[in-house]
């Protein structure tokens, strides 16, 4: 069952600022995907390469996928084609053989290079020097058949404000330095139920919301 209160009002407060809500569906039956299709909305995500292949299948072929989980090497041919946005890229392994796969089909794929911005150190991403590594092997040796079109962040489990604010700055910090005219880095994935409001304030241009919308998991 979808909160369809809770979602007018954010997809209402996302278009407003210019930020895309993206609606994090996974564990969650088709029915409620489309439920929600019917009220507009046509970004979603999804955190499992298996059940975002099975539920693309089933459902309408105007939805922009985006896939936020970490995605191994091996399954990118699963979602090379179809997917609109991989948003947790975080090595030039897999960003390789992302492009290996476009390449084959000879489509752009669109990614998002994920930076650790939590204090836990169990959440994945690239640290500041790694990002910069990546950065400027990708400026030397341009990739042909992926486009990066920013960052994307999670921050710490915590309802500590100040902290939560500090680390999606990071991201916008990140932005501004390594982003140059041609690769500007633009979409800042950054911001969940819990957090949002603060990730919209410090510059999120999108959201990846599942809860608040689709219910606890
Ligand atoms: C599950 C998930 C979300 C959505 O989380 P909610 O707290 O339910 O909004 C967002 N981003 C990522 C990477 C996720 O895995």
């Amino acid at each position: 069952m979808i909160n369809r209160e809770a979602y007018k009002r954010l997809a209402q407060a996302c278009a407003e600022k210019q930020v895309t809500l993206v609606a994090v569906s996974k564990t969650k039956p088709v029915e409620d995907i489309l439920a929600l299709y019917d009220l507009g909305q046509r970004d979603f995500g999804e955190n499992y390469v298996q059940e975002l292949v099975e539920k693309e299948k089933q459902l309408p072929k105007d939805i922009r996928w985006h896939f936020i989980g970490h995605l191994q090497s091996n399954k990118a041919k699963l979602l090379v084609g179809f997917v609109h946005l991989v948003h947790g890229v975080d090595s030039l392994k897999l960003l390789k053989e992302i492009d290996k796969q476009s390449a084959k089909l000879n489509i752009v794929t669109h990614c998002l290079l994920q930076v650790h911005i939590a204090q836990e150190t169990t959440k994945f991403g690239l640290n500041e020097n790694e990002l910069a590594d990546l950065l400027l092997l990708l400026q030397k040796e341009p990739i042909q058949h992926v486009q990066v079109d920013g960052l994307m962040g999670m921050a710490s489990f915590t309802d500590d404000a100040q902290q939560l604010r500090y680390e999606f700055r990071q991201l916008v910090t990140l932005r501004q330095k390594f982003g140059r005219p041609g690769f500007p880095l633009s979409t800042l994935s950054m911001g969940m139920t819990a957090d949002h409001t603060i990730a919209i304030e410090e510059g999120s241009t999108m959201v990846r919301i599942g809860s608040m919308i689709f219910g606890e998991r």
